[in-house]
């Protein structure tokens, strides 16, 4: 297909804010697209190169993509970044560039999707010496064939940011329409197979092959999420008595993933970390006695001396880490706990019973320290639950997660099937003394803003926050409104930065306080977001630096 016919669809939804809209202009183009290219244009439709399981990355930057442009186009790389400061989005900025070039090049007009998609793959590919020119002129050799609209999305493709707002719900409605099938089916086999190229390709074969779309190992399937319950006895209200209590860990989720010898480790977002964690792939190998199967399970940080657990900002950097792993990994051991199992050895347990899963898990896992299935009681009492409770956040876990004994794993849904129990943090009040200028959709409004308590008549930063906030104006606190209130406090313009007098109160909520070099505090707050703005309160009423390090202490385990 000729990639300007894919453009102006492009163009289409990005110019539409219906949902309905952009589905039926989706449907439609579906409809007609060639069966051998419905995966591809699937794949581009959302701004993706590889499904999203495959872990592979294109591997290019906004430098690369600025250099790329300014090459291609003609324009210094200082200008392509005045343009780009301007217009907050690297994709705009290209289509200016590119637009204002005079000619249009004669292969402009034979761009085909075969040939963009092939680029792509290829930067992934690249390494070793020269690997930046190499892909600064695949990049360019795109945009010289395309004209300004066509590099607008070539560009934000290769930066993973399409922003054409063809999310997740929209490609399963598009696809259901397409195909005259049940959205609810389509939704189930995405679930499954987290490839909605595979997904438009089955449901152009017709129901009965999107249904049987199954599990397969090496691809991670969504993970089920849970409700969110008050207390025990609400807990058990939601998955009834006897219900299952587990420890809620506080590390990261793993898919771990085993076809024969083959065996992998997936994160939530369905990246493949398997390279990043040798010590669990022994474990696996040495620990669980079945051939193929499919493991949901949370990794946790231990202090290698003690065998203590530790929050999860201390092994999150193990899932980045691409050098010195071993080193890494006998620094900061990991603890893993196994709690679900979807697939095993040619079955698919997702309709199996909880219980019965629970069971499948006790009988393939050798037990040890290091990886066992997760603590757990089944019980009816509340009195043994508030006692499992404590002792869990004594043991520095979240909470609790409570699940129904009878309930089969439903990909992608925070369905009521289990509920998680965490205490509440309260609220900080605290002060905005910096921000930074949005991109793209939030261009022209600040858009993250540097928080900070106070020590005397100090102001010391504590954290960025950019959640909460609304991009309508009608439906709470909006970045327009807090621009419209920062914008004359700035005292200081650091490019993308600026730094504002401290005026401007607001209410925080947050899930932790963390110690951290990062913020003058020596805190930072983990997940903060607006609740309001407080405006009745003045400067003397935010949080002292006293308070924060108290609460620090408190909460369920210090750092
Ligand atoms: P939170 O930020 O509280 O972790 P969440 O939105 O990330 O919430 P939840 O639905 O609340 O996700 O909880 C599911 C996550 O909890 C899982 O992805 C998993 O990583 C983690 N978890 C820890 N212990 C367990 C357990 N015993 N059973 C299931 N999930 C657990």
């Amino acid at each position: 297909m000729l990639y300007s016919k894919l453009v102006t669809i492009y163009g289409r939804v990005e110019n539409t804010t219906k949902t309905l809209e952009k589905t039926a202009i989706l449907a439609d183009f579906l409809k007609n697209v060639a069966p051998k290219e419905l995966e591809e244009i699937t794949l581009l439709l959302q701004g993706l190169a590889f499904p999203e399981y495959d872990a592979r990355d294109l591997g290019l930057g906004i430098q690369l993509a600025i250099k790329a442009i300014s090459s291609a186009g003609g324009s210094s790389i200082d200008q392509v970044k005045q343009l780009w400061k301007k217009t907050g989005d690297l994709g705009e900025t290209a289509s200016q560039i590119m637009g204002n070039k005079k000619q249009a090049t004669l292969f402009s007009r034979s761009l085909t999707t075969s040939k963009v998609l092939g680029n792509l793959h290829k930067l992934s590919e690249l390494e070793g010496p020269g690997t930046v020119d190499r892909k600064i002129s695949l990049l360019k050799e795109l945009l010289a064939s395309s004209n300004g609209e066509e590099s607008k999305y070539l560009v934000r493709i290769c930066l993973n940011d399409l922003r054409i707002g063809i999310g997740e719900g929209v490609m399963r409605d598009s696809i259901a329409l397409a195909f005259d099938v049940d959205k609810v089916a389509v939704q189930k086999a995405y679930d499954t197979t987290t490839d909605f190229g595979e997904v438009a390709q089955l449901a152009k074969n017709g129901v009965n092959q999107l249904a049987a779309a199954t599990i397969t190992t090496g691809k991670p399937i969504k993970v089920m999420l849970y409700q969110k319950a008050r207390n025990i006895t609400h807990a058990f209200e939601r998955v009834g008595r006897p219900g299952a209590l587990e420890y809620k860990y506080d590390g990261f989720h793993i898919q771990i993933h085993k076809r024969a010898s083959k065996i992998q480790v997936f994160t939530r977002r369905q990246e493949d970390v398997t390279k990043q964690f040798p010590d669990i792939i022994s474990m696996v190998k040495k620990q669980v006695s079945a051939t193929n199967f499919i493991l949901d399970a949370e990794a946790i940080g231990s202090d290698p001396k003690t065998g203590k657990w530790l929050p999860f900002q201390h092994i999150s950097q193990r899932i980045r880490r691409k050098y010195d792993v071993e080193l890494l990994a006998k620094k900061i051991p990991v603890v893993v706990r196994v709690f679900d199992i979807m697939y095993l050895d040619g079955k698919d347990m997702l309709l199996v019973p909880f219980k019965d899963r629970r069971k499948a898990i006790e009988k393939i896992i050798k037990k040890s320290q290091q990886f066992a299935p997760a603590e757990q009681i089944v019980t009816s009492s509340d009195e043994d639950g508030s006692r499992f409770y404590k002792e869990s956040l004594e043991k520095g876990n979240e909470g609790l997660i409570a699940k129904n004994l009878e309930a089969e794993y439903k990909p992608g849904s925070r369905v009521g099937y289990g509920v998680k129990i965490k205490p509440i943090m309260e609220p900080l009040d605290l002060v905005i003394v910096g921000a930074e200028w949005g991109t793209g959709k939030r261009g022209g409004w600040l858009s993250s803003f540097i928080l900070a308590c106070k020590k005397d008549d100090q102001f010391l930063e504590i954290g960025k926050m950019g959640t909460g906030i609304k991009e309508k104006e009608d439906m709470g606190t909006s970045f327009k409104e807090l621009t419209k209130l920062l914008k004359p406090l700035i005292i200081a313009d650091e490019g993308r930065v600026v730094r504002v007098k401290p005026k401007v109160v607001i209410e925080i909520a947050y899930e932790e306080i963390q110690k951290s070099p990062t913020y003058s505090s020596g805190f930072a707050l983990r997940f903060p977001r607006l609740i309001r703005m407080r405006p009745d309160k003045n400067l003397k009423e935010i949080a002292s630096l006293q308070q924060v390090k108290t609460l620090n202490l408190n909460q369920r385990h210090n750092n």
